[in-house]
Order: C-alpha cells, then structure tokens, then sequence
C-alpha cells in the first residue's frame, strides 16, 4: 500500500492538465492512467483514437491526438508526476484517507491512499459495434464531427443516430460535406423539435430511416456501409468517405455509482468549482461535462481540479475545512 497527497484517476487532457498543475506545486501527484483498450476508457482519453487535432489553441498546423498526449503527459513527469498503467476497481470514499483498490476489490487492504482524489475518467462515445468499425475508427469512423468534420470537405458523409447529438453533428458536417444522410434506425426522430426543423430543411441533408448499420466496409480508409432496412429486410451498401457515430455517450462513473451525487445521466455533479458530493474528491473533464466535450475544456477544468485541492490540503493542512 501506498500514501499519496493526491492521486488522478484517468490521463486524458482532464486528469493530466491536474497533473501537470499539482506537480508544480509539488504535491507529487499519482496518476492511474488506465489500462490499453479500444475504447475511449483508455490511457490518454479519446484523444488517443483521433487523427489531427486543429483546434488546440497553440498548434498552428494542427497535432495529432496521440502525439499531445505524449505531450501532456511528458510535461507532468518533467515535474514529478509519476505514473502507473492500471485501473482503479474500488474506490472508498467519505474517509480520510480516500481508498483505492486495483486489483481484487474484495482485498481487504487498499492498494493506494490519498488525502484528495481527482476523478477525470471521461466518457466513451457508445460504439455500433458492427464489423468494420474498430479497424476503420480514425480512417472515416469518427465519434466527433468538431475534431474531424474539416478533413471530409466536398465529400459524402453518414451520420448514425436520431439524436441531438446526431442532428446538430450532421448540421455541422453540412458545412464541409458534399452531402449528409442520416441513418436512423427509426422512422421518428428523437431529437429536438428546433434541431429537426433544422435538419430537416437543410438542402444537404437527407435521411435513411428505418436502417441500421451492418458493416462498415473498407480495408485502409472507409468506404461504404452495409445498412439494413428493418422494415423490408432489404440490405444494400451504400458509398461514403466518412461515418461520424453519434448513438450517445456514457461517462466513466461505474466506479462511483452509490458514492458519489451522479446526474440522471450518470456524470458526476461538481459545485463550486470542481468540487463533488464526497470530501476531497474532485471531478474535472467530461466524466461531469456533458455539454463542451473539448480537450480544451477539459484541460480547463483538470486546472481548476488541481487549485481546487492544492486549496483543500493547503486548508486541511492548517486544520480548517474548505466550505463546499
Ligand atoms: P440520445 O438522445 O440518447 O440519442 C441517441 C440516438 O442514437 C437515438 O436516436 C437512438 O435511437 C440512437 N441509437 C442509440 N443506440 C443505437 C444503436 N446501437 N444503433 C443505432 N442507433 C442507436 O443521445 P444524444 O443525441 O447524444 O443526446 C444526449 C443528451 O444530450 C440528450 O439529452 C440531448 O438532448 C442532449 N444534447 C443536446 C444538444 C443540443 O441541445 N444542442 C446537443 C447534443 C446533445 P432511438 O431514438 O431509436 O433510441
């Protein structure tokens, strides 16, 4: 077991940006990255699973996803930060010290403890999970129209889902793409009245309704999608350059579900600054934003999480208690 003045559960732009700000003031953060996976619930955050990000302020020709994370996560380890490859699978909240496990939850003793705890777990953009789709996620499958609409200009593009989220991405795509269908495994759509009229009188805009993806087909790039009309049975495939996956996402929280104040959608509710339900625990980046969803955002608030508990230990160390 070890004991830490602050540990960082997660290492995308949130948890490392926390890094980077408490390793400068000395407080030798931990950073448990997480483990590799496919998902966006991996060291490095969904950053790891773009191509070229362009709108990082700073990065005049653009960076790519991967390479600013090293990035990121160099520039905390210049200043202490130490890490370690694993993901917590218990936490214990409410007490001084805060507990974590990351091996057997059901072992008796911990395998870390802090006195303050920052949780940027993010959230995944849920997948199709059709054939094709991890192999061609970042070759014309994408999760986030911000980060890769620019690279589709002049081209055709498809959008999956019925969402808000999928109407205002293909609004957005509208911009840059020769055309957008929307592909809906419904005849109605569950988005918003507002985001509908809009889509729907958008002249680039058309929709496939009652279809879902089969396959997405294309062995080094994209380049069309098998789709299935769940009325007729009829299946066809249908030529694009990108398929932007906008079905929802779900943040990261499973760990903290009874222990900590959690949304409807099950993000973590932060008050006065990064602040949460439980004593020394903070929260920053998109496991408590469902609405911004930037690296930079999230970057922004991994700083305000880092202040925040420099604030709390300072206090704490004086034997006060940091009004929430
Ligand atoms: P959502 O409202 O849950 O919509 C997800 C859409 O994806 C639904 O149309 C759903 O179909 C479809 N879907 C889910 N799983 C699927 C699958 N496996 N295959 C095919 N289609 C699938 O998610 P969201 O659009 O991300 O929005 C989340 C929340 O954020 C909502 O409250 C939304 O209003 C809000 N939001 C607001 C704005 C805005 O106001 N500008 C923008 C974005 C998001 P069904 O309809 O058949 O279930």
């Amino acid at each position: 077991m070890s004991d830490h003045d602050v540990i960082i559960l997660g290492s995308g732009p949130a948890g490392l940006t926390a890094a980077i700000y408490t390793a400068r003031a000395d407080l030798a953060p931990l950073v448990l990255e997480g483990e590799p996976s496919s998902t966006s619930d991996q060291p490095g955050g969904q950053l790891m699973l773009t191509t070229e990000v362009e709108n990082f302020p700073g990065f005049v020709e653009g960076v790519m996803g991967p390479e600013l994370m090293a990035n990121f996560r160099a520039q905390a380890a210049r200043f202490g930060a130490e890490y370690v490859t694993v993901k917590a699978t218990r936490v214990e909240l409410g007490r001084s010290p805060i507990e974590i496990w990351t091996g057997d939850p059901d072992a008796a003793e911990p395998d870390y403890r802090t006195k303050a705890l920052i949780v940027a777990t993010g959230a995944r953009s849920l997948m199709l999970g059709v054939p094709g789709e991890d192999r061609l996620l970042g070759h014309g499958v994408s999760t986030c129209a911000t980060c890769d609409g620019f690279f589709f200009r002049g081209q055709p593009i498809a959008v999956v889902g019925g969402g808000d989220s999928a109407l205002e991405e293909a609004i957005f795509l509208s911009k840059f793409a020769s055309s957008v269908l929307i592909v809906h495994r419904r005849k109605e759509l569950r988005a918003s009245k507002i985001m509908q009229d809009r889509a729907l009188a958008n002249p680039k805009i058309s929709f496939l309704w009652n279809s879902v993806v089969e396959e997405l087909l294309g062995e080094e790039r994209l380049r069309a999608m098998r789709v299935r009309d769940v009325v007729t049975g009829a299946v066809s495939d249908v030529p694009l350059d990108g398929c932007f996956v906008a079905i929802g996402h779900a943040p990261n929280t499973a760990l903290f579900n009874g222990k900590l104040d959690l949304d409807d959608a099950g993000y973590i509710v932060t008050h006065a600054g990064t602040r949460t339900s439980a004593d020394g625990v903070f929260a920053c980046g998109d496991v408590q934003d469902h609405d911004y969803r930037q690296a930079i955002t999230a970057a922004g608030s991994g700083c305000m999480a880092a202040l925040d508990v420099e604030h709390y230990l300072e206090a704490a160390r004086h034997g006060g208690h940091v009004p929430a």
